[in-house]
Order: C-alpha cells, then sequence, then structure tokens
C-alpha cells in the first residue's frame, strides 16, 4: 500500500517531533512541512524534507491525507485547525482544557461542512491521560480519580519565572509528593489539596546585581503560579543552568481507585516516564494521524476527539493481525 501522506504545519519543538516519529513509521511519509516564517530559514532534521510557505498549502490539496497541527495552543490553534479543517482532514494537540468545547465546537462547523474528519486535543494530556480517565472512571463507579504530573518542566511556569526582574535564566519542574501518591496508591481515596499533590522546583540564574532573597520572594508569592504551592528556588550558574537543565521531560501518572464491594479496593494506574514531552506528544499524534485517515475513509466526518477513535485504528497492523497477536 502507498504510504499515508503527512504534512507538517509549523515547525517547532512538537513539528521537529513529528519529522522523528514518521521516520519510525514506514506507512506514513512526511510530503512537507508547512511553516510560516521563510522555508529557506529551516533546517529540517532530514534534510530531502521539503518546507514550503503555509500560503503554498492550498496548492497541494489532493497531495496531503492529514495535516499534522503543530503550532501553540494559546494563539495558533484556535485560528489555524478550523481555518485548515475546512479543507484537510487534520489533527491537532490543543491543551487549554477549559477551552476544548468551543474549539470542539469551531472545528466541527469547519469539518463538517468541508466533510472532512478532524481531530483535536491528541497527546498526552489531553490525551491518553484522558483515555484512561474515563476508563478508570467507566470500571469504577464508584471511586476517585488522581492526575499527577511530572517529575516535568512546565513551560507556562518556566517563562513565568523568567519574567521576575533579576532573573536571567530559569526553569520551573513540577514534582509530584511522594506522600501523596503513595496515599492513594493504598486505596485509601484520600482527598488532597493543590498543595498536597505538587511541588515546584524552580532553578534561576541571577541578573549581575540581582538579589537571591528578592528574587526568591517574588517567585514563591507569585499568585496563580506559585502561591498554592510550597515551592523551593535553587540558585545557579549559567555552567550549570546549561548543562542540566536543557531538555523537556515530563510525564506523570493517572490513577483511578475505586471499590467494587465493601473492603475490596481496586486500583488502576497508568504511568509515563518521558525525557522529551515534545517528542512523546508528537509520537502520540503520529498514530492518531493513521486513524484519522482511516475515519475518513470511512466517512466519519466532522470534529472528533480520542474518545472517538477505536484503539485498533491507531495501529499500523490489520484488525486480523492485532486479534491474532495483541488479545
Ligand atoms: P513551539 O513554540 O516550539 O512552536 C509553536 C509554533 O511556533 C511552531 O509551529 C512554529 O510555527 C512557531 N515557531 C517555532 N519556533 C519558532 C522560532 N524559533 N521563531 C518563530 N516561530 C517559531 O511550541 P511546541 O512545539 O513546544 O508546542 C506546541 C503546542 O503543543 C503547545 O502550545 C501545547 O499546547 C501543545 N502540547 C500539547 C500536549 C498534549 O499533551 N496535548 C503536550 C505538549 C504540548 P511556524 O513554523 O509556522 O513559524
Amino acid at each position: 500500500a502507498n504510504p499515508i501522506r503527512i504534512g507538517v504545519v509549523g515547525y517547532g519543538n512538537l513539528g521537529r517531533g513529528v519529522e522523528a516519529a514518521v521516520a519510525l513509521n514506514p506507512d506514513l511519509q512526511i510530503t512537507g512541512i508547512y511553516t510560516r516564517r521563510d522555508p529557506a530559514q529551516l533546517k529540517p532534521a532530514h534534510a530531502q524534507t521539503p518546507v514550503y510557505r503555509l500560503d503554498d498549502l492550498d496548492a497541494h490539496h489532493g497531495q496531503v491525507d492529514v495535516l499534522i497541527l503543530c503550532g501553540g495552543s494559546k494563539d495558533d490553534l484556535p485560528v489555524q485547525t478550523p481555518a485548515l479543517a475546512a479543507k484537510f482532514n487534520v489533527i491537532d494537540s490543543f491543551d487549554t482544557h477549559a477551552r476544548i468545547p468551543e474549539h470542539f465546537a469551531a472545528v466541527d462547523a469547519a469539518a463538517q461542512g468541508g466533510k472532512t474528519t478532524a481531530l483535536i486535543s491528541a497527546g498526552w494530556d489531553p490525551g491518553m491521560f484522558s483515555i484512561n480517565r474515563i476508563m478508570g472512571e467507566a470500571l469504577l463507579p464508584q471511586g476517585a480519580t488522581y492526575t499527577f504530573w511530572g517529575k516535568g518542566l512546565s513551560q507556562g511556569h518556566s517563562d513565568a519565572i523568567r519574567r521576575v526582574p533579576g532573573v536571567a535564566q530559569g526553569v520551573q519542574y513540577t514534582i509530584p509528593v511522594q506522600a501523596a501518591v503513595d496515599a492513594v496508591r493504598s486505596g485509601s481515596c484520600p482527598t488532597l489539596s493543590t498543595r498536597e499533590k505538587h511541588e515546584r522546583h524552580c532553578y534561576v540564574v541571577l541578573a549581575e546585581g540581582a538579589e537571591a532573597e528578592v528574587v526568591r520572594h517574588t517567585i514563591v508569592t507569585m499568585p496563580h503560579y506559585f502561591d498554592e504551592y510550597d515551592t523551593t528556588v535553587n540558585f545557579i550558574s549559567a555552567e550549570e543552568f546549561a548543562r542540566e537543565h536543557s531538555t523537556m521531560p515530563h510525564g506523570g501518572f493517572v490513577i483511578r481507585s475505586g471499590r467494587t464491594s465493601a473492603g475490596t479496593n481496586q486500583v488502576v494506574e497508568y504511568r509515563l516516564q518521558l525525557d522529551s514531552n515534545p517528542e512523546f506528544t508528537a509520537s502520540v499524534l503520529v498514530a492518531y494521524a493513521r486513524a484519522v485517515h482511516r475515519m475518513a475513509q470511512m466517512g466519519l466526518h466532522g470534529a472528533k476527539t480520542v474518545f472517538d477513535v477505536a484503539p485498533g485504528w491507531i495501529s499500523a497492523k490489520s484488525p486480523a493481525q492485532l486479534r491474532q497477536e495483541a488479545l
């Protein structure tokens, strides 16, 4: 069979991750990377991958089976996903949880109009974690669901500390509190406050002349970002920062703890431990792009989420092969 033709829209961390992930899937092929910047300035990891202007995409209609949208959730995807879903089958990783219903509605209108398939909010959270949350709740209706994040680099919190006067460089890691994780795993269904579930660890390179205690106080008292958490601020050298804090690890776990009869605890856990958040997110997008292609062929048009995708559709293997090997 011919490979599924993938167009990549946007070439940041996620776009680079998609390029790496597609290379691991022989049934998929990147036919082009599309960017708002000057294509000549981009250096794809695989030199033979063509880079085009985003404006050229319309002319390539019919040469692309699925577009993987790699723009940011804040400003890019709310505009790009509906606009492109009007003409192409698309998938995005939109992760602003509170705005998913409105994003879905906008994308659905475009995809219904264009008779395309548009899967939104794939990735790990939302995405794989969401699937595990609904499975836990459906299988164990009496119980509680817990999501822990980390150890992970939070882009939003890192941006927030970099805006503090006196900070030259900074990153923030979200860390689950071990005592809380242990309590949940024991099946006791504890009620946990925000502060009891996660800690925030910051690594900061001070600007010249800045006072460490002033910077620390500004960070730990910052409303919304840090004031509800136990936050530690570690001051380090620029050399240590470059050596130890240049990758994007993340992960976490979803735990469902329920009772099926008095005194009978059932605990289900799904865990991710990721050296690279964007490379894993991209790996999810690529597998689900395969499902988008199949759903489009089945005539399942409109906006979709991971909840609408049968697990077999994300696999490169045939249903018969899966029944034999994986059941
Ligand atoms: P980036 O900031 O790296 O890239 C976003 C866009 O910005 C790119 O598509 C690119 O568009 C543009 N861009 C990238 N680098 C540059 C640059 N040097 N100069 C100018 N423009 C640039 O974001 P990420 O790839 O890290 O993340 C994208 C989104 O993925 C996040 O906003 C997040 O919402 C989502 N995400 C979702 C997850 C999930 O589990 N659902 C998990 C992780 C992330 P262009 O090429 O057109 O210029």
